[in-house]
């Protein structure tokens, strides 16, 4: 079955999008790339299904899905052919590649399971196919930068995000209970209009803040305790992820300076961020300042992550990550710091990165710690 969709504005960026990565295959000495993760088959062709594979390269784009998908294929905005597959998609990209008459083939090593590259090699044939080769990260480079139509959507999820924390936060008080309060985050960004949560919304208190991915749980809210709230909203796809550390009273001196320090750390790393610097120097930024305040060994977790499709995606802002930033990159700061008794305090915010430096994109969050 084939489709073709109308020439409109988003078809010409799927096909920018798909132009500059057939340049980076071809560079590679690659024939075609099977793409299988979705996040990549959506952000190549438009296409949101559950069950989707592409192949892309020098002879065109074709996304494989199954009949449930029929509809939504042929209102496609990328501007691809389509193809229904009866069956495995898998059998389908086999033949189509049989077909194009592909040598040189990349597939996605970090997305396609074992028995499934198995298969895929076994049902094109080795007369085929003479080269198989195990790429990483090939689409997700591309989509580290964002377009002026991703920044849209990722703005507008930020707002949805800092909206729900904003009327979330009266309902933030001793009695209450963490999974309540997750619950009320999640219905407000619905309401909001979000898709849901782009991770499970995060909601501790007490103690259990000292955990950085805690769960919420039935546990009570009490006076005199710490209470991290880290949320996100999925809009047209796009996510938002943002934290915010309350105490529920005058917080002690020591957690107060805790908050300070967190605070300071945070704007030392968006100070540092900008093109040009790498990962590492954003993450080290923030360090060197948690270690003035003797709290450096407490940051158990890198600095931030981009954002986009997924949560977590590319650039990371973490030690060890040399490749420079570049303008379009959208990424979280995120410092904390954790200790089993006490608690911990995060405070995260989403920037894009610009010509100059950068931008916040939760804008519209304030910091409040006292609550
Ligand atoms: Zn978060
Ligand atoms: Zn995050």
């Amino acid at each position: 079955m084939k489709t073709s969709s109308p020439l409109t504005f988003m078809t010409t960026i799927f096909r920018g999008r798909r132009g500059k990565l057939a340049a980076d295959l071809e560079g590679a000495g690659w024939d075609a790339l099977v793409v299988s993760h979705l996040p990549n088959v959506l952000y190549l062709t438009g296409f949101s299904g559950s069950s989707g594979m592409v192949v892309t390269g020098s002879s065109g784009t074709t996304l494989f899905t199954d009949g449930r998908y029929a509809v939504q294929a042929r209102e496609l905005e990328g501007g691809c052919r389509v193809r229904i597959v009866r069956g495995a998609l898998l059998d389908g990209v086999a033949a189509h590649l049989q077909a194009i008459g592909a040598r040189r083939v990349a597939f996605e090593a970090s997305h396609l399971t074992v028995s499934q590259n198995a298969a895929l090699k076994k049902r094109t044939g080795s007369k085929a196919v003479r080269k198989w080769g195990a790429t990483t990260g090939v689409v997700e480079k591309l989509r580290a930068r964002k377009d002026a139509v991703e920044i849209t959507k990722i703005r507008a999820a930020a707002a949805v995000a800092c909206k729900a924390l904003a009327l979330v936060l009266p309902m933030v008080k001793p009695g209450v209970r963490e999974v309540e309060v997750a619950a009320e985050i999640e219905y407000l960004m619905r309401r909001n209009g979000a898709a849901g949560p782009s991770f499970e919304t995060i909601v501790a208190s007490g103690p259990r803040t000292a955990l950085p991915h805690a769960r919420p749980t039935s546990r009570k809210l009490r006076r005199n305790e710490l209470v991290v709230l880290d949320l996100g909203a999925i809009l047209d796809h796009y996510c938002s992820d943002l934290t915010r550390t309350v105490y529920l009273g005058k917080p002690p001196r020591r957690l107060a300076e805790w908050h300070r320090a967190v605070g300071e750390a945070h704007q030392a790393a968006v100070a540092a961020l900008r093109p040009g610097v790498t990962g590492a120097q954003v993450d080290l930024a923030a360090r060197e300042t948690l270690r003035k305040h003797r709290l450096d060994r407490l940051f158990v977790h890198s600095c931030g992550h981009g954002l986009g499709l997924e949560i977590h995606e590319e650039p990371r802002l973490a030690r060890n990550i040399e490749t420079p930033l570049e303008a379009g990159n959208v990424v979280t700061i995120e410092p904390g710091v954790y200790l089993e008794g006490t608690g911990g305090i995060r405070i995260e915010d989403d920037y894009l990165v610009t010509d100059r430096g950068s931008e916040r994109l939760t804008r519209t969050c304030s910091d409040i710690f006292q609550h």
